[in-house]
């Protein structure tokens, strides 16, 4: 027994400066909070200064420099100076908070950290600290990464592959960084570089829950102390057991909140498609054109999140549909808020896997529109395993027309295969609360690493 029995442990939780990995950070320092763990958030001074000043029970931040202070990842002329930045400047700036918490008395016994973050475990290292490396996206896309940074599979255009505990992947379903690893320069190499380190690591933690990716996960432990500890969406949604867990907290985008709730408070039960692709993703025109059609020929209700300004851009057919209340477009909205209203009736999504698993979670039925990363695999996984819809075909350049997208919309509303999806998607949701409540798998891999950490083991 090592650790101070009547002080709590204290964690420091790090991911990667963007909205998506942000999220399901906030939310595992909450969970750990509500278990008596001392929790402190790192992000960089930008992602800080962005974020909007309405942040609710979020605890303790500490920033940290990333080199880019005054614009973050994007004012990087590419995404290689910025890792490579982040990673020199972010040392040593994690490195100098650490020495400071010291001095000032404050002890750390782990660091969590995003997977991407890998030189995060070798500070820990340095500074005797124990490191816990946070996947944020689904196990089987890790264990693609992971089979491929093996050299354990070898994937060529046109050939499928498989990875223990899933069924065969076809090449075009696999993450982008595996179908073009040059295309995608610096990227590509953070995430196969996840493995670098990864067994100096003491643990693994995933957002994912043991029922929805079962098998990959027992493989999964035969190589690493893994924790599943998601859906990490706020308690409100699952078990109620954190008070005034509302919201995740740390928005990087201002929403449209009550423009939104009043416009689907105005709306039938399940007649709503919401059409978002994450935080990340801007639709060239081609494609805007498409989806604006599409959602004009449906001739249904949609709420669209075009993080873009709009105003003026888009078609008059369009904004006829916007004025006759039919239709809403909004820069950012509150996701789950939106999710979880009775009105919506079909997820249209890139398939980024907060979006996927705050589907699956709130019983909502999806349209597949991946484009990036890990989105193909998400999709797959969302139509031909968990069955809760379907995956909307792009053309040989990678657009979708407004066809496919109008028939998969058609499907999910209106067509049995709605129906079947709507029915699976209730019986994962159930299984994700059960997962995330009071002695379910993920909360009970929570209470393991608490233990864990209060008696040094
Ligand atoms: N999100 C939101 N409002 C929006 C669009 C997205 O709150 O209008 C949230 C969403 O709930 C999710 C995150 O932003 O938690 C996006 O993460 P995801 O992994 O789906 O996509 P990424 O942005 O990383 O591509």
């Amino acid at each position: 027994m090592t650790n101070h029995i009547n002080k709590p442990s204290h964690v420091l939780l790090f991911p990667f400066p963007t909205q998506g990995h942000i999220n399901p950070f906030i939310q595992f320092s909450k969970r750990l909070h509500s278990k008596g763990v001392k929790t402190t958030l790192i992000t960089t001074i930008h992602t800080f200064n962005s974020t909007l000043p309405h942040n609710n029970n979020t605890g303790i931040i500490q920033t940290i420099s990333d080199g880019f202070d005054a614009g973050g990842l994007t004012s990087a002329h590419c995404a290689e100076s910025y890792l490579e930045t982040f990673k020199k400047i972010g040392s040593k700036s994690l490195g100098d908070l650490i020495k400071k918490l010291q001095s000032e008395g404050t002890t750390i016994d782990a660091i969590v950290y995003d997977s991407l973050i890998t030189w995060a475990l070798d500070v820990a290292i340095e500074f005797g600290i124990k490191g816990g490396s946070f996947f944020t996206q689904a196990c089987v896309v890790n264990s693609v990464y992971y089979h491929v940074y093996k050299g354990l599979i070898c994937l060529k255009p046109g050939e499928a592959v498989s990875v223990p505990g899933f069924p065969t992947i076809e090449w075009c379903e696999t993450p982008s960084f595996v179908q073009n690893y040059e295309a995608h320069g610096a990227w590509s190499e953070t995430v196969f570089g996840q493995f670098g380190n990864i067994d100096q690591a003491r643990w693994v933690f995933t957002n994912s829950f043991y029922q929805l990716e079962k098998e990959v996960i027992e493989w999964m432990r035969t190589i690493w102390k893994l924790k599943v500890i998601g859906p990490t969406l706020p308690s409100m949604y699952f078990d109620k057991r954190l008070e005034d867990d509302t919201y995740y907290g740390l928005s990087l985008f201002k929403e449209n909140h009550t423009e939104c709730m009043n416009w689907l408070n105005e709306k039938s039960a399940k007649s709503v498609v919401y059409v978002s692709f994450g935080s990340m993703i801007k639709s060239g025109p081609e494609q805007m054109e498409e989806i604006t059609s599409a959602l004009h020929d449906s001739n249904v209700n949609f709420l669209w999140v075009l993080r873009a300004k709009v105003e003026g851009n888009l078609p008059n057919y369009l904004s006829y549909a916007i004025k006759t209340r039919r239709g809403l477009v909004v820069e950012w909205c509150r996701q789950l808020d939106v999710l979880a209203h009775e009105s919506i009736g079909c997820f249209v999504t890139h398939c980024g896997f907060n979006s996927t698993l705050e589907a699956v979670s709130l019983g909502v039925p999806v349209v597949g529109m991946p484009q990036i990363s890990d989105q193909p695999m998400n999709a797959k996984c969302l139509d031909d395993i968990w069955g809760v819809g379907v995956r909307v075909k792009a053309d040989e350049n990678g657009i979708v027309r407004r066809g496919n997208l109008m028939s998969c919309i058609k499907k999910i509303m209106e067509e049995e295969r709605g129906v079947i999806a709507r029915k699976n998607v209730v019986k994962w949701s159930n299984l994700a609360k059960l997962a995330v409540d009071k002695g379910g798998s993920s909360d009970k891999d929570i209470d393991e690493f608490v233990y864990e950490l209060r008696y040094g083991c």
